[in-house]
């Protein structure tokens, strides 16, 4: 519709920066577009390789099979694990069946399988701190036999370790956490065990950092925040806690424009929108197209620092 629409209530955007994608997310997309070009469709993918939706269509659209197990991967046909990272005996499994396989585990994520070995073979136990069931979890965790890493998902948990100051005992986390969350469990587990390691630097990674810091920027002046992301994203559902904690009145997690219930905006004249490191910005550009139908909208990018990060390609897809 065009010329003016008097009728239409305004609404201010307040873009936070950096959102979406990561430098880790960016290039398992990559990974299996040129594993693609490589060896032609199809190219299984081992699990989600990011957590949305869009994401995995595309790919599917372009010839990549998601499957949960390698079992489910024919004969002959490469596969590639997802950017969450897996447990050892995963590539273990494939090397027995001579499978061709490309890890794009994100380096952020390896870093932490590698301090988790490190402490390991120091004689170390390790804490873990870390959502259950979450595939960067499940591939932490089966980095070392069972039993060397306990997870703890909260200050509760901490009080229930079974440790004191003479167990050697060092902490990892996984890189998505809430900043401030890991800050509090960190605090306890000091306080309980002051002797315990921490990593040399911060487990919790620059995008989901970034992305943080980002939401609190904007937070306090807005009505309402959008996090672009799929509900199985943790950088995503952290990005909704923070926006709440940081003095937005409402947040929510939508996946596509088209789910938007218009009814959570009545009232709200400023919009905060953010993205997970997952959700590509076109999904943010939708979000902002569909505002326009019904509000007089102005946008307003409001940047907490730039990124950089760039990730090299495994050197079996990068000759
Ligand atoms: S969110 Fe962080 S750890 Fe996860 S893929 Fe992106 S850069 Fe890597």
């Amino acid at each position: 519709m065009h010329g003016t629409a008097p009728n239409r209530p305004s609404l201010s955007i307040l873009l936070a920066a950096p959102r979406g994608f990561c430098a880790g997310v960016d290039r398992a997309i990559q990974i299996v577009e040129a594993a693609l070009e490589r060896f032609g469709a199809p190219v299984y993918v081992r699990h989600e390789i990011v957590h949305n939706r869009h994401v995995v269509e595309t790919l599917e659209a372009k010839g990549a099979v998601f499957v949960d197990e390698l079992a489910e991967v024919p004969e002959g046909r490469p596969v590639v694990f997802s950017a969450h990272g897996v447990p050892k005996s995963v590539p273990a499994e494939a090397q027995s069946r001579n499978m061709i396989y490309v890890d794009a585990t994100c380096p952020l994520v390896s870093k932490v399988h590698h301090e988790a070995e490190h402490h390991h073979a120091a004689g170390r136990r390790i804490v873990l701190i870390g959502h259950a069931g979450h595939p960067e979890v499940v591939g932490t965790l089966g980095q070392l036999p069972e039993g060397a890493i306990t997870l703890v998902e909260t200050v509760e948990d901490v009080a229930r370790l079974d440790a004191d100051d003479s167990t050697p005992l060092a902490y990892i986390t996984q890189t998505t956490l809430s900043v401030d969350e890991t800050a509090e469990i960190v605090a306890a587990l000091r306080a309980r065990i002051a002797s315990v390691v921490a990593p040399r630097k911060e487990d919790i990674c620059y995008a989901t950092t970034n992305r943080q810091t980002a939401v609190k920027t904007i937070a306090p002046r807005c009505d309402a925040m959008i996090v672009v992301g799929s509900p199985n994203s943790s950088n995503s559902r952290r990005l909704v806690e923070v926006a709440l904690r940081a003095g937005s009145a409402d947040a929510f997690l939508l996946q596509r424009a088209a789910g938007l219930d218009w009814a959570r905006l009545k009232g709200v004249a400023t919009l905060g929108i953010t993205a997970g490191a997952s959700a590509p910005e076109i999904l943010v550009e939708e979000v902002i197209a569909a505002c326009r139908e019904r509000f007089d909208v102005s946008v307003e990018e409001i940047s907490a620092g730039e990124e950089t990060m760039r990730f090299n390609m495994p050197r079996a897809l990068s000759a």
